[in-house]
């Protein structure tokens, strides 16, 4: 069935407590790029990228995927995600612009409408169609309650509050001084015991010597993983600190390709492997770096530039896939929305990727598209 319109749009949603940070960025609200896909016979699937909502960054995006891929699909069987990725991805003119960055973003929220489309064409929940379930249950870790910008106090109890309502796993952002990481990581261990998984993300803020006296100082408070220790590039960096800590390395949410991925994988410097179908070229791109991390006997985390909504079906289909990122600031714009109960993901139920927005959240959170 042929493409008959493609439409991008712009949500920007607020985020908890009308604010956080992280030891790089500070958002008020998350930014969901997006594009409808409609077919001839009018059925629509939804895809989008994830953005710190800003505007004039954002409109680039919903402009891309207006004038430069729009072109390229219209008219196009919509069931044809491997040749319609291929499309976009190898043409020259836009490769000749940007093999990462505005293009790939743009990128990804079609191929995640595409898959959408294809699942709702199928009448089954995405998973479905990436092999069926391969596990029980998919364990969530919580991110929310771990922002830099949450006073220690607040902190502890957050975390406290989250494995009281079921969760195993949380994560607690570091990146400002290590002496006062340390001790917020140490008060937060006290208070959740020894039974739940405790990773931190530094967000690439660090020099590899001071996340080699973090590390050290680090030894004895049991980190799952050490998530973006150094700038996102630095293959070398990232293998060496592996070499020098028991403390696993997890990298992936800025990475665009799998040619990225593959190097950090062949320099033996990720433990944790994170890609995100709103930073690559979308599922399709993402799938890829499942397969190759399953040839490495490497975990795969997804990250939650999507919230989970999508990563959640791939989580339950693909063997690689362990642990899944909560943050739930979006959750309520989807018809289908990432839950998590007693700290695992529901398994979805309803047609379609999870991609699809509420007529509410169109209407209460959509910004221009110029
Ligand atoms: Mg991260």
């Amino acid at each position: 069935m042929n493409i008959r319109s493609v439409e991008p749009f712009i949500l920007h949603v607020p985020v908890t407590s009308g604010g956080i940070s992280d030891s790089t960025h500070s958002i008020s609200h998350w930014g969901v790029v997006g594009v409808a896909i409609q077919r001839e016979d009018g059925l629509t699937g939804y895809g989008f990228t994830g953005t710190h909502a800003h505007l004039a960054s954002d409109q680039l995006i919903a402009r891309c995927i207006a004038s430069c891929l729009a072109p390229l699909l219209l008219g196009q069987d919509a069931g044809d995600i491997a040749r319609l990725w291929q499309t976009i991805a190898r043409n020259p003119a836009l490769q000749w612009v940007g093999r990462a960055g505005i293009t790939t973003l743009a990128h990804a929220a079609v191929d995640v409408a595409l898959w959408d489309l294809k699942a709702k064409a199928a009448g089954q929940p995405l998973w479905k169609l990436l092999g069926g379930q391969v596990r029980d249950k998919v364990r969530a870790y919580n991110t929310d309650i771990g922002w830099l910008s949450i006073p220690d106090d607040a902190l502890v109890e957050g975390a406290a509050v989250a494995v009281q309502q079921g969760f195993t796993g949380i994560k607690v952002k570091v990146g400002s001084t290590v002496e006062r990481d340390l001790r917020r990581l140490g008060a937060v261990r006290r208070a959740i015991g020894e039974s739940i998984t405790m990773a931190i993300d530094g967000n690439g803020k660090w020099d590899l010597a001071t996340c080699q006296r973090f590390c050290s100082g680090a030894q004895d408070l049991d980190i799952f993983w050490f998530e973006e220790p150094l700038w996102h590039d630095d293959v070398k960096g990232h293998a060496q600190l592996a070499r020098s800590t028991s403390i696993p390395v997890a990298l992936g949410e800025q990475l665009y390709t799998t040619d990225a991925f593959s190097e950090f994988f062949a320099q033996q410097a990720i433990h944790w492997v994170q890609p995100d179908v709103t930073r690559m070229a979308g599922l399709t791109e993402v799938l890829r770096v499942c397969d190759m991390a399953s040839a490495f006997r490497l975990p795969v985390a997804p990250h939650a530039g999507e919230m989970s909504q999508v990563h959640v079906h791939v989580s339950y289909a693909h063997m690689a896939c362990t642990v899944l990122e909560y943050i739930p600031w979006i959750q309520q714009c989807f018809t289908d929305p990432a839950l998590v109960v007693d700290g695992y993901f529901c398994l979805p139920q309803v047609p379609g990727a999870g991609t699809t927005p509420t007529v509410d959240a169109l209407a209460r959170y959509r910004q221009p598209v110029v």
